[in-house]
C-alpha cells in the first residue's frame, strides 16, 4: 500500500502523462472543476460517487473503494475489478482512510500520476464530510451519559415502527423514570444526582440485549426500544431493570443513594401497520402506563394492555 502524502510530495507531473490530456493546462481546468463539484455535498457516499465520475472522465476506472478502519466505514462505488492501486489518505497528521481504484487491466504510471493529482481535490472535502459525520453523531448523543438522546430516539422509533410493521414482528418500548429524583438532588447535590443518573444508565445497559436501544428522553427519564420483543418480554425486562436499580448501591458523598424507578410498557403487536400504530401513539401509550405506575405508588412496572 503506498502512502498518498508521500507520493504527492515526491511526484512531479510526468510528461508521459500528457498523453492523457489534450492541452497542457487541461489538468488544471479539471482539478478546478473537481474541487468545485466536490464541495457540493457532505455526504460521504455521494462525495465518493462524484469523485469516481470525475476520475473516470480522466482515467478509465471500474470502481473505487473507500475504507476507514477507525470509524468502521467501508464503501464500494462501482465494481471491484481485479487490479487496484491503493492510497492512504492523510491531511497533515490526520489519517482519512484508504482509497482503492479498481480496474480490469493494470494502471499505467501516467494514469496513477493523474489519479494522485485528482486525489488532492478529495482530501479537504473528505475531511469536512468526516467532521460533519462526527458532528451529526455528537448531536444525537447525551453529553452526561454518552447514550443516545431524544433527537436520536425520535428518528429510531419512527424507523423501528416502520420496520416492525413491514416484517410483521412485535416491537415494545419501556419508558422509565427515577422516582423522587428531585429530592435526591436536594439531599445529595446535583453532582451526586448526575452520578446517580449514570448509574441508572449502566444498570439498564447491563440488563439489555445488544439489539435493545437505550435513550435518555429527558432529565431523569429514559426509553428503551426493544426490537422483536413481545409485551411479556418487555414487562420482564422492565421489572429486571426496576429490581436491579432498587438494589443498586450508588455511593453518595457520605452514604449510599437509594433509588427506585417506575416504568411503563407498550407493545405494537405483529401485523399492525405503521399507519395504525404511529411512533407517537406507541410512546404515548408507554408514557401513560408510566404515569399509572407513578400514581399507584412508584417503584413498579405498568403495562398498557
Ligand atoms: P417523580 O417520582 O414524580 O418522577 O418525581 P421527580 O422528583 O423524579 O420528578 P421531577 O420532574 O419533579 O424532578 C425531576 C428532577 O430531575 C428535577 C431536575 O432538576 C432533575 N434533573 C433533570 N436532569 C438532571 C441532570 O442531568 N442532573 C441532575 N443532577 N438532575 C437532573
Ligand atoms: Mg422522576
Ligand atoms: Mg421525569
Amino acid at each position: 500500500m503506498s502512502t498518498y502524502a508521500d507520493k504527492v510530495s515526491i511526484t512531479m507531473p510526468d510528461p508521459a502523462a500528457a498523453g492523457l490530456l489534450r492541452r497542457s493546462d487541461e489538468l488544471s481546468d479539471r482539478l478546478l472543476y473537481m474541487t468545485q463539484t466536490l464541495q457540493t455535498t457532505l455526504d460521504i457516499p455521494a462525495l465518493l460517487e462524484i469523485f469516481r465520475l470525475q476520475c473516470a472522465d480522466n482515467v478509465p476506472i471500474d470502481g473505487i473503494e473507500y475504507s476507514n478502519e477507525s470509524l468502521n466505514l467501508q464503501y464500494l462505488i462501482g465494481s471491484r475489478s481485479r487490479h487496484s492501486c491503493t492510497y492512504n489518505l492523510r491531511l497533515s497528521d490526520i489519517g482519512l482512510g484508504a482509497l482503492l481504484f479498481r480496474r480490469r487491466n493494470k494502471f499505467t504510471e501516467a494514469e496513477t500520476i493523474i489519479l494522485e493529482k485528482l486525489m488532492c481535490c478529495l482530501l479537504y472535502p473528505l475531511r469536512n464530510a468526516l467532521l460533519y459525520r462526527d458532528a451529526l453523531a455528537l448531536a444525537q448523543k447525551d453529553a452526561l451519559t454518552g447514550i443516545c438522546n431524544r433527537a436520536a430516539f425520535d428518528d429510531s422509533l419512527h424507523n423501528e415502527v416502520n420496520l416492525a410493521g413491514r416484517h410483521r414482528t412485535p416491537l415494545s418500548i419501556i419508558v422509565f423514570d427515577i422516582d423522587h429524583f428531585k429530592s435526591i438532588n436536594d439531599r445529595f447535590g446535583h453532582s451526586q444526582g448526575d452520578k446517580a443518573i449514570k448509574a441508572v444508565v449502566h444498570c439498564a445497559q447491563q440488563c439489555a440485549r445488544s439489539t435493545d436501544m437505550l435513550f435518555r428522553y429527558g432529565g431523569e427519564e429514559f426509553v428503551m426500544v426493544l426490537r422483536n420483543t413481545t409485551q411479556n418480554g418487555a414487562r420482564l425486562l422492565a421489572d429486571r431493570i426496576r429490581r436491579k436499580i432498587e438494589k443498586l448501591e450508588c455511593q453518595g458523598a457520605r452514604k449510599p443513594i437509594a433509588m427506585t424507578v417506575s416504568a411503563g410498557v407498550a407493545t405494537m403487536e405483529p401485523g399492525v401497520s405503521a399507519q395504525k400504530m404511529s411512533a407517537q401513539k406507541l410512546f404515548e401509550r408507554a408514557d401513560g402506563a408510566l404515569y399509572t405506575a407513578k400514581n399507584s405508588g412508584r417503584n413498579r412496572v405498568c403495562v398498557d394492555e
